[in-house]
């Protein structure tokens, strides 16, 4: 995959873009654990399961890491700015997750409204990003389709999860296939394939392009001339 980044990437670039495809595959193989080893065995059971939420948050991370990058590489201040709260929230989602004091059913609203507060405050710098900085510029398009189906991937995961859709509407019918946590694994798959393949895209772009600063030189000479 990393053989796709543009030869004109930055150590920052293809760091980047490798710690997003090593928390998808952190992710995904904690999930594939707890999926495989959970068993029968209650303690055995939330200990997978809180490794498991604990690879979401991970991918979570890694995930709006290169996202805000791409978005701000020319601003360092707006990266500060959008990463630290975003770091403080995913560190109290993995708190709710993994702390003792929280564990228990009671607690699962905590976990999921600290994942999702996570994703909406991953969901203002790419907001920033498309409706501030690539307004109606050739970046727009290339950063709004892996954004939007990001967010739309996310935000079904979400409610499927939330909401315990299908199960809520028959409880019993669905325990094996169609659950709500296997629609949530199922859009977050998506999520990470298309934001991988999205940043490869918009980097390619990126690092081949002129800065916008660049362009806006080129624009006053022209008229300069
Ligand atoms: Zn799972």
């Amino acid at each position: 995959m990393l053989a796709e980044m543009p030869q004109l990437a930055t150590h920052i670039d293809r760091t980047l873009m490798m710690v997003y495809i090593f928390s998808a595959f952190v992710c995904h193989i904690l999930s594939a654990c707890y999926h495989t080893f959970k068993g029968t065995d209650q303690d055995g059971f939330t200990a997978w399961y809180r490794l498991d939420l604990t690879g979401i948050v991970v991918l979570i991370a890694g995930s709006n890491f290169v996202g805000i990058y791409n978005a701000f590489y020319d601003d360092k201040m707006w990266i500060l700015i959008y990463n630290i709260p975003l770091a403080i929230m995913l560190g109290m989602a993995v708190f709710f997750t993994n702390a003792p004091a929280y564990r228990g059913r009671k607690y699962d609203e905590h976990r999921t409204l600290t994942l999702a507060a996570s994703v909406a405050i991953g969901g203002l710098p790419m907001a920033h990003w498309l409706f501030f900085r690539c307004w109606g510029l050739e970046c727009f398009w290339k950063a709004a389709w892996p954004t939007l189906i990001l967010g739309f991937c996310y935000g079904m995961g979400f409610v499927f999860f939330y909401f315990r859709i299908p199960e809520c509407f028959a409880p019993g019918r669905f325990d094996t296939y169609l659950h709500s946590h296997q629609w949530w694994h199922v859009f977050v798959f998506a999520a990470a394939y298309v934001w991988l393949h999205g940043m490869l895209r918009y980097t390619s772009w990126r690092v081949n392009s002129p800065l916008p600063a660049d362009l806006a030189a080129a624009a006053n000479a022209t008229n300069v001339v």
